[in-house]
């Protein structure tokens, strides 16, 4: 006999998924019965020993065929395998011996974890005279409003105008730990991408973090006033002038 498995969904925030989070969950289990303390018995009574099997649990039964005499061994039925008998069946836990209980069980989901379902073995339901089943934990990560993730990689749009990626600036990104400042450089082109070594979230296998790439979208604005239309054709003049 085993006992079944139990499931337990959990979601991250991209953020918890970077520092790794603690969870403590209450598991169900079964102990033995405080009244009788795991006999099964009415208190002052005993088992006594099944005397049908005498203590066995089976029984064999002999059937004859022809020359031939076949013997199978099948549980008792007088003590249903058990080889003894409760006369007296405790009556808070019905002669079972164990009682439904909950334990706190505490673990920790690891920092870069991913979406998917770990296994933790022995942590399952529990059954009587069996083994426990395992604790499946089923990860998923939110998305993020910021950040796009592919494994231990990040991914970051940066917003500038098209003044300042041909000009060039100093900018603020966003970062798993807070904002960074990124040099745009001066004519930096639509959609160059840049990296940030070591910047992504831990990588899964233990061994450092993943990176984090920024990439430059910039900005053509959508409305101009009559002054702004002015300056960019001086400015088209300027160029066509080269
Ligand atoms: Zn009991
Ligand atoms: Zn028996």
């Amino acid at each position: 006999m085993r006992g079944a498995d139990l499931v337990y969904d959990t979601t991250l925030t991209l953020e918890e998924t970077f520092k790794g989070k603690k969870e403590e969950i209450d598991l169900p289990r079964l102990v033995n019965c405080d009244t009788c303390n795991g006999s099964g018995c009415a208190p002052g009574t005993s088992v006594r020993t099944c005397s049908v099997c005498n203590g066995h649990g089976q029984t064999r039964v002999s059937r004859s065929s022809g020359f031939s005499t076949f013997v199978t061994v099948q549980p008792c039925n007088t003590c249903k395998g058990q080889g003894k008998i409760i006369e007296r069946p405790c009556s808070k836990c019905k002669g079972a011996g164990k009682q439904k209980t909950t334990k706190k069980f505490s673990f920790e989901i690891p920092a870069g974890v991913e979406d998917g379902e770990y296994r933790i073995p022995g942590e399952g339901e529990s059954v009587q005279d069996g083994v426990n089943g395992d604790l499946i934990v089923r990860i998923r990560v939110q998305p993020h409003d910021k950040f796009k993730r592919d494994g231990s990689d990040i991914f970051y749009d940066a917003n500038i105008s098209m003044i300042d990626a041909a000009l060039g600036k100093n900018i603020m990104v966003e970062t798993l730990e807070g904002q960074e400042k990124l040099e745009v450089e001066s004519g930096s082109q639509p959609n160059t991408i840049v990296k940030l070594k070591g910047k992504g979230l831990p990588r899964q296998s233990g061994r450092g973090r993943g990176d984090e790439y920024v990439r430059l979208v910039i900005n053509i604005p959508t409305k101009i006033d009559k002054q702004q239309r002015k300056l960019l054709e001086e400015l088209k003049d300027s160029f066509n002038r080269d």
